[in-house]
């Protein structure tokens, strides 16, 4: 009976130390010597051959060669777990010397660094920044600006009209009118209003039916037609430079009177005459003029008591002079070789 236990014993333990090649294996061994139905569990049920006097003894070398093996597989469960966690190590460890992967990073696009900039130009000189709907009523798009329905000056900003009352803005003008009828008509106004306007418009270099305009607002007791240059001939020297010629020359609309349209000198050929200024040497930058009485009647102001002066521009023109963009459709293509460039 020893002996066989004995022999039993120096299977398990070669089996063990030989053939357990990861944990599974070693269970199966575990189970084929150890297990209910194991080796040593039919030693176990043959003690009943035995002497009663030898049956403790015997019992004893049993459970003796029982715990050697379960020790033996305990040290070898222990060796396949670290072995396995080092093969795990291995496998995926990290070379700290290899390049980051960079994540490509956008940034904004010309025309919103375009808009920023004259923002912060005008938020330094203490204007708000108003937004209004850009699918809005044809009272605020036109008739609060003194444009009724049968004005002429409506042709040059027709738009798309989505029923006869409501259309795409022409213009950011409307946004101005909505500020003045909520504002109480005793406190000053002093706004931008910048955003996207629609008009029935070709596609070409120069033209778009879809671009973004600021216009300007400033209502208070004593504004003059000096406030209005001042204002605008600071805006141009800080968007362009210091050194920039501004002009103001006469002009007509129907919301502002005295009107004017501010050129600024050219700023491909410094005012001698180039292509870009049809070689005249002045480029057309902006509208503006002294607010329209009826417009602040309209809008519960009273002309007698307040003034103001109001300006409108284009921001793609802005940005086309700016960068030396000369085709406006460029900002619109969405090609990174263009927009990558800024
Ligand atoms: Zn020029």
């Amino acid at each position: 009976m020893e002996e066989k236990i004995a022999e039993l014993k120096a299977q398990a333990a070669e089996a063990i130390a030989k053939t357990a090649n990861n944990l599974s294996d070693l269970n199966d061994i575990r189970v084929r010597f150890l297990g209910k139905k194991g080796e040593f569990t039919s030693i176990l049920r043959g003690m009943g051959a035995l002497a009663k006097e030898d049956r403790p003894k015997v019992g004893k070398v049993i459970n003796e060669a029982k715990a050697q093996i379960e020790e033996l597989i305990a040290q070898k469960n222990e060796e396949l777990k670290a072995r396995a966690l080092e093969e795990k190590i291995a496998s995926e460890h990290i070379d700290v010397t290899l390049p980051g992967r960079q994540q490509p990073l956008g940034h904004l696009h010309p025309l919103t660094l375009t808009l920023e900039r004259i923002k912060d130009i005008f938020v330094h000189m203490g204007f708000s920044v108003e937004e209004g709907p850009e699918i809005e009523r044809d009272y605020f798009n036109f008739e609060a600006l003194n444009l009724p329905k049968d004005h002429p000056a409506r042709d040059m900003q027709d738009s798309f009209y989505i029923t006869d009352e409501i259309l795409m803005r022409s213009q950011t003008s409307p946004v101005q009118a909505r500020t003045m009828q909520k504002n109480d008509p005793n406190t000053p106004i002093r706004m931008i209003a910048p955003g996207r306007v629609y008009r029935r418009d070709e596609y070409d270099a120069t033209h778009s039916p879809m671009f973004t305009q600021v216009e300007g607002l400033v209502i208070d007791k004593g504004i003059s037609l000096a406030d209005l240059k001042g204002t605008l001939e600071l805006f141009l020297h800080q968007i362009f430079n210091e050194n920039i010629g501004v002009r103001f020359r006469p002009s007509f609309f129907p919301f502002t009177e005295p009107s004017a349209e501010v050129d600024i000198s050219c700023v491909m050929c410094h005012g001698k005459g180039c292509k870009v200024c049809k070689g005249t040497g002045w480029l057309e930058i902006l509208g503006a003029g002294m607010v329209h009485p009826h417009v602040l009647e309209m809008s519960g102001y009273d002309p007698s008591v307040v003034s103001g002066f109001a300006f409108g521009m284009g921001v793609e023109r802005i940005a086309m002079l700016s960068y030396g963009v000369d085709d406006l459709r460029l900002f619109y293509d969405n090609d990174l070789r263009f927009l990558s460039q800024f």
